[in-house]
């Protein structure tokens, strides 16, 4: 099993809303059906579909004003809209790919996920059919509500699902030894230990609209997949073949964290 988790700065121009990296979702889709069949769960971030109406609405601080449940549904609605995207573009190709909901299927307490039914995905998973879920807005126990990320979903799926792999396609070709779009000095890091992160490395936020963390989060996230004995690889998936390599296992450009 594997679980590959596609940046929403990657399948979206981040900074104009609601639109959808055509080209790069197609190519995407395109590598997971020359890596298919196999038994993988794949998670996508908000981009600018999710993150400028949960930022507009303070989605991910929970429920303190009336004015926000519009916003909570729109959110989600937004995300539905780029998921369709890529599930179409899928089953175009073939591939049995089947819509999952997270906030049907999840909930969180302060922002952490509490309950979530595993076993459906799994099920899924095993049985040939490609599971396509993504960050959300999601029902908090404490909160009211809150903004699951998609770094943290694909964590707790590849936890969850006991992944052998988990791979992080973001837009850059792994984690720098600085923010590379701020540093053009910065170097990739093939090989991170965690012991290495505090300090070592100034790995920061995304520079656009993004209501749950940039690479910070997105390590920090992953940390536990680690820790689980879980392979988790960091790599671009705006540059073509990287995903697919990773997917079939293949040495390619990128980070691997360590334990
Ligand atoms: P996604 O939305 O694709 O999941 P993010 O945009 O949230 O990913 O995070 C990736 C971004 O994190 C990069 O585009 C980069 O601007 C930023 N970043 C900050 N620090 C680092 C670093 N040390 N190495 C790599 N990227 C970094």
């Amino acid at each position: 099993m594997q679980v590959l988790k596609l940046g929403g700065s990657v399948i979206t121009v981040k900074d104009q809303p609601m639109t959808a990296d055509d080209d790069n979702i197609r190519r995407l889709c395109e590598e997971v059906k020359a890596a298919w069949p196999t038994p993988l769960v794949i998670v996508h971030g908000g981009g600018s579909f999710g993150h400028p109406v949960a930022k507009k609405y303070g989605i991910a601080e929970g429920f303190t004003s009336e004015r926000q449940v519009l916003g909570f549904t729109r959110t989600h609605q937004a995300m539905v809209a780029l998921n369709t995207i890529i599930v179409d573009t899928l089953l175009d190709l073939g591939v049995p790919t089947i819509s999952l909901s997270p906030s049907t299927f999840i909930m969180t307490r302060d922002g952490r996920i509490e309950d979530i039914n595993l076993e459906i995905v799994g099920r899924l998973a095993v049985k040939g059919i490609l599971p396509v879920t993504y960050g959300d807005a999601v029902v908090d126990r404490t909160k009211g509500f809150s903004i699951l990320s998609g770094d943290q979903l694909a964590v707790r799926l590849a936890t969850g699902l006991g992944a052998s792999r988990l791979l992080f396609g973001v837009d850059v070709d792994g984690v720098y030894t600085s923010n590379p779009k701020l540093v053009p000095e910065a170097r990739v890091i093939e090989s991170l230990p965690l012991d290495k992160l505090d300090g070592y490395i100034k790995i920061g936020e995304a520079l656009t609209t993004d209501v749950t963390g940039g690479m910070l989060g997105k390590v920090s996230e992953a940390k536990t997949a680690v820790n689980a004995g879980i392979e988790v690889f960091i790599g671009n998936a705006s540059k073509a073949g990287v995903i697919l390599k990773a997917l079939r296992g293949e040495a390619v450009k990128g980070t691997i964290l360590k334990r």
